[in-house]
């Protein structure tokens, strides 16, 4: 039997052990540093694709998104509402709690240390055959990831509808998502926290329950880590142009557990899925962006001039060269 030890109760750590539970070959634990899961800042929303191979328990459904607004410079662009749901906003700490308690051997307040390549449990080697790092961007180089801050305020949306704010001369956007109670308000982009602070101010309301903020990687899948000791936000699973990194997460680590249970190379088997095809196209219309169009002139005005049904499509990663075309012109190729 393959002891295997997950660093990390995120979706990407959670999910993992929940894909390799019940399997003879492997015994499986979880470790996490904070007292419980979901701690780490994030919006909670979850675009529909992972029902299939992992329950979203229905306590844990806030609502189902059916719409979306586009903004730009605080002037609605798009207001699409679809009659099949798009997503859900799921209450993660919730919905992973469930998955820790499914999944049985999850220790937390357990941080994990490196040292001289090995790894150890308040100074006590951890005892296993394979080591699997799920840490989030707590593992990344701070120059792969961008800032994303968020108020939690007891402003009142549309449950079903989450906004999206571009705007002239940022590289990133702003959003206002559904909360059980209020909602989420954040942004995330290539500028300092204090600009990013000024930015969302414009689109600020209802009374300030928390802020808070984490970083978040943009760089793309990194491939240095595309060794099988890395899933998740930690191998760089996050479409870099909207942020969106929970199922993602989920998805790398679905092909991360079929690929040990069935023996196959992970870094083979990820290569061939249209997740790694579409964050790395990600990745590069962001990398040419920075490099020509920093104010993102261009990148607002394909988002917000094409039509929103192809747009969406590129956001969730569910777009071929075709649309690459059609939104961003022949040259992207
Ligand atoms: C403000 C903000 C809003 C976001 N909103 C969304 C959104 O709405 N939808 C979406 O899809 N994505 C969103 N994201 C991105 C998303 O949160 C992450 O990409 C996703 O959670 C990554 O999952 P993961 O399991 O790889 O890593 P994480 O969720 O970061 O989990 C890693 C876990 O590892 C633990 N850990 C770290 N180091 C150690 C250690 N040494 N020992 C033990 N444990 C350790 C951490 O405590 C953490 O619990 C947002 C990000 C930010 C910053």
């Amino acid at each position: 039997m393959m002891k295997v030890s997950i660093i990390g109760a995120g979706p990407a750590g959670l999910s993992l052990a929940y894909f390799l539970k019940g399997r003879k070959e492997f015994d499986v634990t979880v470790y996490e540093s904070m007292s419980k899961p979901g701690v780490k800042p994030c919006a909670w929303g979850l675009i529909t694709g992972i029902e299939g191979f992992l329950p979203i328990p229905k306590g844990s459904i806030i609502s189902e998104i059916k719409g979306f607004r586009i903004y730009l410079n605080n002037k609605l662009i798009f207001d699409i509402r679809n009659k099949e749901k798009l997503g859900y906003i799921i209450d993660k700490p919730l919905f992973l709690q469930k998955l820790a308690e499914d999944i049985g051997d999850v220790k937390f307040n357990s941080k994990i240390t490196l040292k001289d390549n090995k790894y150890y449990l308040n100074d006590k080697e951890l005892d296993s055959d394979k080591v699997i790092i799920a840490t989030g961007h707590y593992s990344v180089e701070k120059s792969m990831t961008i800032p994303a801050i968020q108020y939690i305020t007891d402003y009142e949306i549309d449950k079903e509808v989450v906004e999206f704010y571009f705007y002239s001369g940022l590289l990133g956007y702003a959003w206002i998502f559904p909360d059980r109670e209020g909602s989420k308000i954040g942004i995330g982009g290539y500028a300092g926290v204090d600009e990013l602070k000024e930015r969302v101010k414009g689109i600020l309301k209802g009374r300030i329950k928390q802020f808070h903020g984490a970083r978040v990687t943009d760089y793309g899948v990194i491939e240095d880590r595309l060794n099988g000791n890395y899933v998740g936000e930690a191998l760089g699973t996050v479409y870099a142009i909207t942020g969106e990194g929970i199922r993602p997460s989920i998805i790398s680590s679905k092909i991360l557990a079929d690929s040990l249970i069935d023996g196959r190379d992970f870094r083979k088997e990820f290569k061939k899925s249209k997740l790694y095809w579409s964050l790395n196209w990600h990745a590069k219309v962001l990398k040419m962006s920075k490099e020509r169009d920093p104010n993102a002139v261009r990148l607002s005005k394909a988002i917000t001039s094409s039509d929103p049904e192809l747009v969406l499509r590129f956001a969730i990663g569910d777009f071929n060269r075709l649309d690459l075309i059609k939104l961003f012109g022949r040259s992207i190729i």
